[in-house]
């Protein structure tokens, strides 16, 4: 039974650096679970490492999240900017006494590892000023400042019914009294998340499995504050295509990156998607398939591998499915950036006459290039190669007819059909060579198509001015 709360899921990444794939993966989980749900996806910057957090990375996930259309409905907000709530969290936890002043020295504590160590022992903090009814504490240390510890319970289990792994069980036996404050009383990272979980009211928390480890220890935190615990959902990482975890080594592993290389968003939604969830057997989707399909008991249990042939074919399909004039409007400004004409009033028309071919919008615009770049001449080989004295012939009664025909698709093939019976020629005899003569190469789209798009002008010019 589900409840009646309204979901409200987040992303929460660390703005370190760029999103990378694994970040933009969970962020669709969550993302998906909120709409499909009709509830609420909050974004959560996590901040407070401020030495590794900067600008750049903040605005690169933006930009990220916004390409993939993951539109945050609450947020962003920034750790730093409520360090005012965690420390009002701390003191009321201290003055509960769900929380303690620890006076031990970082080499203290270590000294205490390695005993532990010595028996056989976890090695653990060893609550020297963990405060129990009828304890006498030892006296403060003159100028240390403490530290701030959860008083973790010693007993019993922490368990939870995970989203993605089914039942996990952690001994509290197991977990160390977690620093939650540090001397000079910033927060640590446990505690501002689960001050965060708290607040913004988290119904259900997708997030990589790197963070198991750390639930235990904030739902522990979570019971104490008399917070309601979220449902937990730990998704396994992503392996490149050699098993290995995915990094740089096995291409890029920028989000944004995949936009420069030609990769429509809709089509990186629908393979991060299906990396490591699934729809009985459907590979090809569209975001509003997948929001309507997305379900966490189909979250897969063990890690995916990424297959940038498969992104490829995802693509392909996205490519091939889209409106002309929507897919001009993307290639457009990659055809400019070639230095080509994109506001030709036809390029709906020419990007529709190679999209069921092109992988890639980059790809789509290299062969946009035909129609809106610079002609560029054949190669001499393919010159030599197609353009015989025979062909030449036959290009010239072409030229000679076509000069006064009607200058449209269809008349163009009437025009060729009726030479080809004229000569007595085989379609590839004439098509062949007026691909080289006019756009310099032996393959194009259907051969009255490119002529038409060519236009009158620039066709009978290129066929006066054969190369020799
Ligand atoms: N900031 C964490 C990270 O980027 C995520 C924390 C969470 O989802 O609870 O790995």
């Amino acid at each position: 039974m589900t409840s009646a709360k309204p979901v409200r899921t987040r992303f929460a990444p660390s703005p370190t650096g760029f999103l990378h794939l694994g970040g933009a993966r969970t962020a669709l989980f969550s993302w998906a679970f909120a709409r499909h749900n009709k509830g609420v996806f909050v974004l959560r910057i996590e901040d407070t490492d401020v030495e590794r957090s900067t600008d750049a990375a903040v605005q690169a996930i933006l930009d990220s999240m916004e390409w993939l259309g993951m539109q945050p409905d609450e947020g962003p907000f920034y750790q730093m900017k409520r360090l005012d709530r965690y420390a009002e969290v701390l003191k009321d936890m201290l003055a509960a006494g769900t929380a303690y002043h620890c006076y031990s020295t970082p080499e203290e504590v270590e000294a205490m590892r390695e005993a532990a160590r010595a028996k056989g022992e976890k090695p653990r903090y060893d609550g020297t000023w963990r405060p129990e009814p009828g304890k006498v504490l030892p006296p403060i240390p003159e100028g240390r400042k403490p530290v701030i510890r959860f008083k973790n319970p010693q007993s019993g289990v922490t368990a939870w019914d995970d989203m993605v792994k089914g039942p996990v069980s952690f001994d509290n036996s197991e977990l160390d009294d977690l620093i939650i404050a540090r001397p000079d009383g910033t927060p640590t990272y446990n505690f501002c998340v689960v001050v965060d979980d708290w607040d913004m009211g988290m119904t259900h928390v997708i997030r990589g499995d790197d963070h198991v480890n750390n639930t235990p220890r904030q739902i522990n935190i979570l019971k104490a504050l008399g917070a309601e615990v979220p449902q937990y959902g730990h998704v396994p990482m992503i392996l490149g295509p050699d098993g290995l975890k995915l990094s740089k080594r096995h291409g890029a592993v920028n989000v944004m990156d995949y936009d420069d290389q030609g990769y429509l968003p809709e089509a990186m939604v629908n393979y991060l998607a299906r990396l490591g969830w699934s729809h009985g057997d459907a590979e090809l989707f569209g975001r509003e398939e997948f929001v309507e399909w997305f379900d966490t008991r189909h979250l897969s249990k063990s890690p995916s591998q990424w297959d940038p042939k498969k992104l490829n074919w995802v693509n392909a399909h996205h490519i091939k499915g889209m409106d002309n004039a929507e897919l001009a409007r993307r290639v457009a400004p990659r055809i400019a950036k070639r230095g080509g004409d994109a506001s030709r009033a036809d390029l709906p028309e020419i990007i529709g006459l190679f999209k069921d071919r092109a992988e890639t919008l980059e790809q789509l615009a290299d062969d946009a290039m035909l129609f809106c770049g610079p002609f560029q001449p054949a190669p001499a080989e393919l010159v030599a190669q197609h353009l015989t004295p025979a062909a030449r012939e036959a290009l010239a009664g072409f030229a000679a007819a076509a000069a006064g025909t009607e200058w449209t698709r269809e008349a163009l093939s009437a025009l060729i059909k009726a030479q080809l019976a004229e000569r007595g020629l085989k379609m590839p005899q004439l098509a062949i060579p007026l691909r080289v003569a006019v756009a310099g190469r032996a393959q194009t789209p259907a051969v009255d198509a490119v002529l038409a798009l060519l236009g009158k002008d620039a066709v009978l010019e290129r066929l006066a001015k054969l190369p020799a």
